[in-house]
């Protein structure tokens, strides 16, 4: 029987992943990345971002046999290290134990290994400075341009998946021949800058290394992700406008007295802040909601492409993952009966791809602002007993990010019911000691 032969957009995280299940089935596999290859070139300043690299996105890399190389090379979280204005720290764990953290990765490393991992195969092959500019959904075409040569082609396959990213020429494309087609991106007020603390001489960390650092301040917030090499990737979340913003603080006097006022304690290892902050882009931070996702049985949306969503939940490349491994769940169920496959995946995750939005932008203000509110700090206190007291309960946190069996869709609902609850409790607790734990778990596990 002919295997089927799938055309891919985008050699990105989940594009490659994607790759991996189509060739372990023994399936022809074309993707078309409009970059360079990214292997042969050098890391450009101020997109090194590292990512948290949780449960859902392991699941799927360890159905396609990858986890192992690709855990190598990342740094084990186990919880957050907060610090306070006056340089006092506070470390929170993420999990119930020392069994459940989150793994910093960097980015460009790790999208580099599943290429890799997916050229393996004999039968897919990545075509690089190819950008797709527009598909024939009845035909299953792609138009295609050279990046370079601006020559034109096209290609043509019996699936075609949209892993392009939050700017996807294939929703695009969707969207232009789709009537009432659904596309709206909610754009937060905030941005990101990378910055970065670099190794202490010798190679050692400056900073603790087993932990994601978080400077919170109400109206924004500097993070920091370790990385295998002993630096640290940080990140400032900062307003796009108004008194302190990307549009005002605008000199190396600006800088240097901003963060010496916000975030002194990290201002002796940002060895480079003036040149990197001036320097380096602002990134733009938005929810991307759109519906549908696929059309009929020719064309599916995957990643960023279907539900771009804020970084502030750690989730983005781990959804995306967790759709590969739901589209190939569909296809275990259907086959190639393509319609089935499509509307079954759809229908499964597009409820989810909000759900995650949603929690993302939900997360954004916690982090921000309650982070470094008592009232959230004693509710996380009481999360964490109450996770070690009762295996069976999980924070929405956790739900989220070490529960895979758990829907985000339900994971929100259930964790954002719980915290409701919790943060009523803290509000004005004496102590921990008198609480009724039995009670209070059987409410939580009524919910
Ligand atoms: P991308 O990784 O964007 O890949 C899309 C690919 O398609 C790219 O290679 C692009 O060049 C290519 N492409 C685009 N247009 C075309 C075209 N027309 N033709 C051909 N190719 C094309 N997620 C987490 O899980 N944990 C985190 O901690 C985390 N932190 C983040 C921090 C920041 C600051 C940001 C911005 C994101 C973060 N994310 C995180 C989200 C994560 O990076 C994305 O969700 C993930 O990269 C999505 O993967 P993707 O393959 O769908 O898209």
């Amino acid at each position: 029987m002919k295997q089927p032969h799938i055309l891919i957009s985008g050699a990105g995280l989940a594009g490659s992943l994607m790759a991996i299940y189509f060739a372990k089935r023994g399936w022809r596999v074309d993707i078309f990345e409009s970059r360079s290859d990214m292997r042969k070139m050098e890391m450009v300043a101020g997109r090194s971002i590292n990512l948290a690299l949780s449960h859902r996105g392991i699941m799927a890399l360890k159905e396609v046999g990858v986890t192992d190389e690709i855990l190598k090379e990342a740094v084990k979280m186990p919880g957050r290290m907060l610090h306070d204005k006056a340089g006092n720290l506070k470390f929170a764990p993420y999990g119930k134990d020392e069994t459940e953290y989150i793994n910093s990765i960097s980015r460009g490393e790790l999208n580099k290994m599943l290429m890799s991992a997916a050229e393996r195969y004999e039968d897919v092959k990545i075509h690089f400075n190819q950008t797709v500019l527009e598909v024939d959904f009845d035909q299953k075409k792609l138009t295609l341009q050279h990046t370079e040569s601006g020559a034109i082609q096209t290609a043509i396959g019996d699936l075609i998946i949209g892993a392009d990213g939050a700017n996807s020429a294939i929703r695009q494309s969707m969207e232009k021949q789709i009537p009432n087609y659904e596309s709206n991106v909610d754009w937060l007020e905030h941005g990101y800058k990378e910055l970065t603390i670099p190794a202490a001489e010798g190679g050692g960390f400056r900073i603790e290394r087993d932990a994601l650092h978080i400077w919170p301040r109400g109206n924004y917030m500097l993070i920091a992700l370790p990385n295998f090499d002993g630096s640290f990737t940080c990140t400032l979340f900062f307003p796009n406008e108004g008194p302190n913003s990307f549009a005002t603080i605008d000199s190396v006097e600006k800088v240097r007295s901003f963060f010496q006022q916000e975030f002194a304690d990290a201002v002796p290892h940002l060895t480079n802040l003036e040149q990197e902050f001036l320097n380096n882009p602002v990134g733009k931070l938005g929810t991307l909601k759109c519906f549908p996702w696929k059309v009929g049985d020719s064309t599916v949306l995957i990643g960023d492409a279907a539900h771009a969503v804020v970084p502030f939940y750690g989730q983005g490349m781990n959804a995306s993952f967790e759709d590969c491994r739901i589209l190939n769940d569909c296809i275990e169920k259907y086959g190639t009966d393509w319609e089935k496959v499509l509307a079954e995946y759809e229908a499964l995750r597009k409820i989810n791809g909000d759900a995650i939005g949603d929690l993302a932008v939900e997360n954004f203000y916690e982090m921000r602002d309650h982070v470094a509110n008592p009232i959230f700090r004693r509710k996380r206190e009481l999360e964490y007993i109450l996770e070690r007291k009762y295996p069976n309960y999980h924070s929405k946190y956790s739900l989220v990010t070490f529960h895979p069996e758990v829907p985000y869709s339900v994971a929100r609902e259930k964790g954002n019911r719980q915290d409701d609850y919790l943060m009523y409790l803290c509000e004005d607790i004496e102590s921990f000691d008198d609480l009724d734990y039995d009670r209070i778990y059987r409410d939580l596990m009524a919910m």
